[in-house]
This record gives C-alpha cells, structure tokens and sequence, in this order.
C-alpha cells in the first residue's frame, strides 16, 4: 500500500457513517443534521425521545459522489439497528414483537418538507396479521397503507397524487370525511390498492423484506438531497449544494391508536406575533404527517389540555426546559400513544418577521440572552418586511376567514397553481396563490406569489411555515373557500365563484380575505421609527415588535462601524431620511432640479439658445435648493453630486424634430430658423449609445457651463449660511469619472469656482471633493484617483452594469429571467452585490485608494447599500458608510449592527437566522 492509500484507508475507516442517539449531541449538526443533532440532544436531556441513530452527512455525500453504497455502511447500520432492538426489546420484521422505524431526512439546515421521510418501515403481510390478530386491525391496516403509500413514492418513485387520488375516491365509497374515519375493511382495501397501483407504476412490489425497506428507504432520502424542489430551496436560501442530508432512523411511535393517542406540532411561543406562551396544533389519533401536511384541519394545542391535562402539563415542562436550553423559540414535533408522550423532533423555530423582533427583546428583558446577542436574532430582510404597509381599515365585509398564518398586506390577482404564479409574475402582475393546500412542490408559486392562500391547514402546515421563512403573506384554512385547480376557480361558501385573474385582497395579519384591491397604509413599525428619531419619547410604542425594532435599532447603533446616509434630493426626501437616523445625504442627484419642464434650460445651454440666461436661472434654482437642503441637513454632511445623466436626457428626440420639419416643409410653410437651429445642434449632439457617451464627468468637462453654476451656486449657498452662523457640511463628488486627468482637470474648474466665491465673501471654503467609483478603469486605477480625491463613493449601480456590460433597464425583460430560469444565475446582480465580480473591483479600489491616502472615506451610494446581503459584504471590505434611499436607512442601520457584532464574535449566522 501506498502512504495515500494507507491514509485514506484509514480516513475511511474512522469516518462515522452512524451515530446512535446517546453519542451525539447540538454541536454535531454538520455531521448529523439538525435534525439528528436536536433529537441526540434531547436524548442527553433526557427528555422522552424514541430511540434510534443516525447515518451521517458523511454517508451521505459520499453515496452521492459514488453513486453507489459507501464501504462499511451496511455493517454500521446493522450494528446500530442491533442496539436499537435491544434498547427496545422489538426485532425488525419479526411478526411476534415488530419493530416498526422511520428513515428521515435531515440537513444541517432545516430544509422544511423538501426532501423525503419513510414511516412505518418494517411492516409486511405477516407483521399486518399478526398486529391484526392481536387486536390492533385497524392501526395494523391504517400503518400498511401508510408505509404503501410512502414507501411507493418516495423510494419507487410512484405520483404521490395518484394515490392521493384513491384516497380520496375511499373516503367518497365510505361516505366519510377524513382518513382517520375509514375501517379496518376500507383500509386493508386501501393497502391492497395502494400496493396494487405500485405493481402497475413500476413492476416492483413493495417489498416484504424489511432490512430491504430500510436500506432502500435511507437510500431514496439520500438522493432527495438532489431533488428538484430540495435544489430550489437551497439556492434561494443560500445553502450550499455539497453539504448532503443525514438520514435519522427511530423507532416508530404511534399517533394513530386510538383516542389517547394523537399528534401535533407546538412552539414555545407564539411564532407568528412572538407573543409568550407555548402555541400548535393537535389532531387527536393521527400520525405527525397528517398535521405537517394539513390533510387534516388540526386542533389547538387546548384540545390536548381538555383531553389529557397530565400530558399537556408535561408538554410544556419540556418547552420550557427546551427553551431554556437553547435559549431561544423552538418547535417540537410530538406523538401522544396511548397517553404516554413522545418528542420525535426539535429545531430553533421559525418565526414571522414581526415575532423575531419581539421573541429577541423580550428574551434580553427576561435575561436569557443579551442585547447583542438580539441583535444577531433578527435581520435587515426582516425589517424590510415590517417597514411594508398594511391595509387601511376594513370597509367591506371580508370574503371569508382563514388562519394568519404569515401577517402583511397583499393585493393581487387570483391564480390556483405554481405554475400560472410564476408565469404572470414574470409579465409584472402581482398574484395571489390559491391551493387547497401547498406541497413543497408549489414553492416556486409561492416565491413568485404576493400572497398564498389556502382553504386546508393549520398553522404549522407547509404552507404557513414557509411563507413565515419567506415573509410572504400567507392565510391558512380558510375552510369556506374551496379551491379546484382543474376548473381555476374558488367557490366561497358553495356560491360565489371567483375565476383566475379576480383581483382579491389578502390581510395576513387578521386571516381576512376580500375581494377587490383595498386601500393600503404605512406601517406602525415604520411609524414608530420616525416618530423616535424626530425626538420623540425613546422607545415604549404600544406594540411589541415596534418596541423591539426601536431597541434593536439602538443597540444596532451603539454597535456598527459603517455610517448611515441617504440618498436624497428634495426637502422632504431629506426630512424622512432625518427621521429614519441618516446621518447625512451620501448622494444628491442634482439633475433632479433638471428635469421636467426645466429640462429645456440645459437645452438652451448646449443648443447655445440664450444660454447665459438659462444659466442664470439654473444658478437661482440652485442657490434655493442648494440652501434648503443645507439648512434641513445642518449639522450632517450633504454629498453633492454634479450633472450625471447623458445629454440626450435633456434634448428633444432628434425623429420627433425631424418629422416635424419634413412636415412643416411639405405643408410649404416658411422656415424657422430657430427650429433648424434646433434641429441642427441636436443632430451634433445625437449619440448611439447614449449611457456609454456624454455623460458625468465628460459632459463638465465638455460643457462646463451647467457645472459652473451648480459649483457656484452651492459654493454660495454655503457662504452664506455660514454667515448666518449656520454648521453646514457640503461635498461635492464627481460623477463617472474614468481617468486620473479628468479627474484633475475638472477638480481644477471646481476649485477655482469655490475659491472665487470664498474670496468674494471673504472666506476660505473648505468642500471636499470626491470622487464616483462606477466603472471598472476607477477601481483598477484607484490609487492615482485617490492622490485627487478627497473620498470615493461607489456607484455600485453603473458599476454592475459596466462590469457585466449589460443594462439594468433593459436587462432584466431581455435575459435575465431566462438566465434564472435555466439557472444560470441564481441572484439579481442589480438587486445584491455581485461579490465576485462587482465585489472584487470594490476590494481592489479600496486597497489601492487607501494605499495612496490611508485616512481616504468610502461610502456606497448604489441600491445595493440598502440590501442587507450586500451590506455584509460592505462591511467585510472595510466601507465607511452606506447610502441607500430613506426608507431603508432603518434597514442599513440594523444590518451594519448586526453585522459589526457577528464580526467581533467572530461568528457567522447560525441556521437560525435563515
Ligand atoms: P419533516 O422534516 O418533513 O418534518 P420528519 O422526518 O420530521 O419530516 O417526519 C415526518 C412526520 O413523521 C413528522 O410529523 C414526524 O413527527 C413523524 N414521524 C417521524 N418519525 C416518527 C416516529 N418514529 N414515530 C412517529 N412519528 C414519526
Ligand atoms: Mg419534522
Ligand atoms: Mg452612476
């Protein structure tokens, strides 16, 4: 043997491909999952967890990269399973004492219902009768058809409707509502169907061998680790690909015996308002997939204290030492048999967007974890969502009521399948998911949805907890609405029928649905920021997530490193984005004062038509702006940024001229030498591509006349209010510049205005000049920028485009949805920072920039500085301050917190914050 071989060898001979219960614990998620890591835990806790083990990730990824069994594996499993018949005295596929397990999937990151789980595994024909004959028919014959039914799809691969669909067609034959009313005959009817339509689907019977079922079964969830719907999820959660599922085999624990028996999924808070107290579902004698799957409308956790007070008491002993432990909101599955109580999973709980800000405050009230450890618990995606309006209050009565399940406002248009979601999304329109109830098949419906309804499940169905991950709004059991997507129509209380493309509200906060577009209002956490920031009383809003946002956001405060501005123009903008906390404006477009009717003084200028009195009226709007923004901003820095936008913008349309000279000259009438005057200088100035020419930069240098006089204006807007005692901070900043000469020639321009204005009032100014980052020659040359540059800001806008060299308005309609969906990108480069590319240029100019000057500010003024994705690359590149428009100013503040502590923990998110 080699040295290489004996190595890996070795290396294979100690990599663990099981782990029993007793031998793990929280901190082995990479290696057994979450799942598993929760369940070893609890096993430690000695709380009552069935026993069972493990097959690791390990396994996992090697099955995948083989395509085939790793070596040893079998040997592991059967040891495992051993000790597991010993510890509970059963014997897998021995009818006298059968041991029944499940296989399950589980990531490291909880991965909801996106990939395969068998129960009932180690039932055959003989195991059946025997459990039969003692007795136990109906639970013997329920458990087969259940085991058919799993077993038939997940490992052999049979349409799960399909057997949804003989289901259905038993239930109408017994003339009962639900499975659980269906008798011992119509279920071993049903198991002899089921295992029927399997034969005809794949010309294999389920088989009756047991150690065959479970090798089978760990190895179809191995492989749903690269299932479709498994693959989606990841990329839009930004888990990685190679991490692979651990596989959890335990030992069955029966919902379905009867009434003491049942199954539910509880919180140890309420997930959607983050109200204390534990919360969930029940369905009395059922297995834990008919609550998760929302086949069954399930009970309140009330139900099982109205039935077993003893077990409810116990329940919430161990969620409360749960929570305790991991200190912070959790989820168990549970199974009552017989009235004993069985824990079969844990995991950090999901939670609304809403709940995370009021679940991480109070648990800081109550000691359990500090202010900065809050902090971590939530996210700047998150306070997006809460800073969405809501609706305004009712006017008409609602259509029908279901579960909030996800709160927010929606208004959209009605379409019943995944599908049809995605489709009209893509052409713009906003859309509202109607489903019976989802599968996780219909998650890419739901991401393209504004809203998703369902007429089945509670509110721990797939539907529900998804939608809470994704902060869409979501509306659960709405059991007056029946949803059939073959006709695309809703039928509300058996008569109103709505058809595809209705327009229909949707109020996750209360469960309401209406139909017709209502009236839509500001948010009370949005509201509550502003009235804070505006000097108000600090910090005891009425409503709890309002009060957790206001002390995260000041701890958020207390802790970033990066400065937050806004980018702002007009007077009120600037007001909003004070009330919000900017700190000052990092971007003010002055072309905004350009456009619209004053569009034509630019005209005049360039077309040379009384341009000293277009400039002279350019200079006096100026001055009056210039001062007003000043005045609102006093104290903070304002960034001013020169004309940027390509000349074209402010001409008239060279056909538009043409045609009406060709008109004018075939109706004979007598030429107008202004018009041709017109018409001859726009076609001088007419370009091809007019985002890559005149424009920024050039255009000062080329015609600096409009540039004088913005320079002139704000030099004595600042001259001025200083005289008035006024504290002023102005910049100026240099749009688009490519080339260290420009940068010094029109660094020169600017600075001989400000010194004739200074002189003129008898003062030196001090206005620093900066400098856009927007083009990749910038960033490449940005050590010889910085020798002239008083700060960068990056333009991470124009960056992208000019990086990847296509076009955010065009873009996007053109290629960019065809590239998602062919999966050629996964993400928006416009909407988070492309790290790779984009970002790389961003790391070199801040090297090189501080390399020249190392005291040198940075800012970001792109949209991507208010994108808490992108705010976490910004903080890693070492940028002094953010400016994003002003409603995401709270945002930026949260995120740059958030992230300034992750980085002095040095820790990363956990799963928990996904
Ligand atoms: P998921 O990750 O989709 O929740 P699970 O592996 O948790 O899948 O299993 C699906 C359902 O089956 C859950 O409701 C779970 O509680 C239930 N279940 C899993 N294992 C057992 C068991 N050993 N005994 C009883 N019910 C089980
Ligand atoms: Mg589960
Ligand atoms: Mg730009």
């Amino acid at each position: 043997m080699t040295a290489t071989e004996i190595s890996t060898s070795f290396a294979t001979a100690h990599r663990p491909l099981v782990i029993e219960f007793h031998e793990g614990d929280r901190t082995m998620a990479d290696l057994l999952g979450g799942k598993g890591a929760g369940l070893a835990e609890m096993t430690r806790l000695g709380l009552p967890v069935p026993p069972g083990f493990i097959v690791t990730t390990e396994a996992c990824r090697a099955y995948l990269a083989a395509g085939g069994d790793p070596e040893g594996l079998w040997d592991q499993v059967d040891a495992a399973l051993a000790d597991l018949e010993e510890r509970s005295g059963l014997v897998l596929g021995d009818p006298a004492r059968p041991l029944l397990v499940s296989v399950r999937s589980g990531a490291k990151f909880s991965m909801p219902g996106m990939m395969e789980t068998v129960l009932d595994i180690g039932l055959n024909d003989a195991v059946v009768a025997a459990l039969a004959e003692r007795g136990e028919s109906h639970f013997a014959w329920d458990s087969y058809r259940r085991l058919a039914q799993m077993y038939g799809r997940t490992v052999l691969g049979v349409e799960g409707s399909r057997f949804d669909d003989l289901l259905t067609r038993a239930r109408a034959h017994a003339g009962v509502g639900t499975d659980a009313e269906l008798d011992d005959a119509h279920l071993q009817q049903l198991a002899a169907d089921f295992r029927a339509l399997i034969v005809a689907e794949t010309g294999q019977e389920l088989p009756q061998d047991a150690g065959t079922q479970l090798r089978e079964a760990v190895r179809a969830v191995f492989r749903s680790w690269n299932g479709e719907r498994a693959r989606l999820y990841r990329a839009h959660e930004g888990i990685p690909d190679d991490l692979g599922t651990a596989v959890n085999v335990v030992q069955m624990v029966f919902g379905n015996r009867g009434d003491r028996s049942g199954s539910g999924v509880c919180f140890t808070r309420d997930p959607v308002t983050g109200a204390p107290g534990a919360f969930g579902d029940y369905l009395p004698d059922a297995q834990g997939e008919d609550v998760v799957s929302g086949v069954r409308s399930p009970m309140d956790l009330s139900e099982l204290h109205r039935r077993d007070p003893e077990i409810h008491a116990e329940l919430s002993r161990h969620l409360r030492s749960l929570e305790t432990h991991y200190r912070d909101l959790c989820d168990v599955e549970f199974t009552v048999e017989r009235g004993r109580l069985w824990i079969l999973q844990t995991r950090l709980g999901k939670r609304s967007p809403a709940a995370a800000f009021r679940i991480a405050v109070e648990l800081a009230d109550e000691g359990v974890i500090d202010l900065d450890e809050a902090l971590t618990r939530v996210n700047g995606h998150q306070l997006t969502t809460l800073l969405h309006p809501s609706f305004q209050a009712a006017a008409a009565a609602p259509l029908a009521g279901g579960l909030a399940a996800s709160p927010g406002a929606a208004v959209g248009q009605l379409v019943f399948d995944a599908a049809t979601a995605m489709e009209w999304a893509g052409l713009g329109r906003s859309v509202v998911l109607a489903r019976p109830e989802t599968s996780p098949d219909d998650f890419g419906g739901m991401l393209a949805a504004k809203a998703v309804i369902t007429s089945r499940g509670g509110l721990t169905s797939h539907a529900a907890v998804v939608a809470r991950g994704l902060g869409k709004t979501c509306v659960t059991g709405i059991e007056k609405m029946v949803v059939d997507p073959a006709a695309r129509t809703a039928t509300f209380h058996g008569s109103r029928v709505l058809t595809e493309g209705t327009v229909v509200s949707v109020d996750g906060s209360t469960g309401e649905l209406f139909e017709g577009s209502r009236e839509i209002q500001a948010s009370v956490v949005a509201t509550a920021i502003q009235e804070t920031s505006a000097g108000g009383p600090v910090g005891r809003p009425e409503d709890p997530t309002a009060r957790g946002v206001l002390r995260l956001l000041e701890q958020a405060d207390k802790r970033r490193t990066m400065g937050v501005r806004a980018n702002a123009e007009t007077p009120e903008e600037a007001r909003t984005a004070r009330r919000y906390g900017a700190e000052g404006i990092g971007l003010c477009r002055t072309e905004h004062m350009l456009m619209g009717p004053r569009r034509q003084l630019v005209e005049r200028v360039v077309t040379d038509d009384d341009a000293a009195g277009a400039l002279a009226e350019i200079e006096a709007l100026a001055l009056d702006e210039f001062t007003t923004l000043l005045t609102v901003m006093e104290g903070l820095p304002v960034v001013v940024r020169l004309l940027d936008p390509p000349l074209h913008e402010f001409l008239p349309d060279l056909v538009d001229l043409s045609v009406s000279a060709a008109v004018a000259a075939a109706k004979g009438e007598p030429e107008d030498p202004v018009a041709e005057q017109r018409l001859a200088a726009v076609r001088r100035l007419h370009e091809a591509n007019p985002m890559l020419g005149l424009r920024g930069v050039r255009l000062l240098l080329v015609h600096p006349e409009v540039a004088q006089v913005q320079v002139r204006a704000l030099a004595e807007a600042v001259s001025r209010l200083l005289e008035e005692g006024r504290n002023v901070r102005p910049e100026l900043m240099l749009p688009l510049v490519a080339e260290v000469a420009e940068l010094e020639a029109a660094r020169g321009r600017v600075e001989t205005v400000i010194a004739e204005v200074g002189a003129r009032h008898g003062r030196t100014l001090d206005i620093p000049i900066g400098v856009m980052i927007e083009l990749p020659r910038a960033a490449l040359t940005a050590d010889a920028l910085a020798a002239h540059a008083d700060f960068f800001s990056f333009g991470t806008n124009d960056l992208t485009q000019t990086t990847w060299g296509i076009s955010r308005d065009d873009a996007e309609a053109s290629f960019l949805a065809a590239y998602r969906e062919q999966g050629i990108i996964s993400a928006d480069p416009f909407q988070t920072l492309d790290e790779v590319g984009v970002g790389a240029l961003v790391r070199l100019a801040v090297e090189k920039g501080r390399a020249t000057r190392s005291g040198l500010e940075l800012g970001v003024c792109g949209e991507h500085a208010g994108d808490p994705t992108s705010i976490g690359f910004f903080a890693k590149a070492g940028i002094d301050y953010l400016s994003c428009s002003p409603p995401r100013v709270p945002v930026a503040r949260l995120e740059a917190g958030r992230q300034a502590v992750l980085r002095s923990a040095g820790a990363l998110p956990t799963s928990d914050t996904r």
